[in-house]
């Protein structure tokens, strides 16, 4: 897992399209962690395009954008840390 600070790495990432992005909002104090904002992307989704006009996803706005290369790591990591509290995209069906 490897989360992301900056928007160029989080850009390389969408470009690739290889992974999942997981929008985490545990701890975040501006927007509340829910089982609804807590959610798991593929790389590719078009929820996760850094570039488009309205809602793009970028490392400044709230919650913290985590990246997983697999989706075993994925999952892994949220059975142990967010299980019960996260959802997954039905856009990119992740
Ligand atoms: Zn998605």
């Amino acid at each position: 897992m490897e989360t992301v600070h900056d928007d160029k790495r989080l850009r390389s990432i969408y470009d690739a399209g290889q992974g999942y992005i997981y929008n985490d909002f545990e701890g975040d104090h501006r927007t509340k962690s829910s089982a609804e904002s807590n959610k798991l992307h593929r790389a590719g989704c078009a929820q996760c395009d850094p570039r488009r006009d309205r809602n793009a996803m970028t490392t400044q706005t709230s919650g913290q954008k985590i990246f997983f290369a697999t989706r075993k790591e994925a999952f892994d990591w949220l059975m142990e840390h967010r299980a019960g509290n996260y959802t997954r995209c039905v856009v990119c069906n992740a």
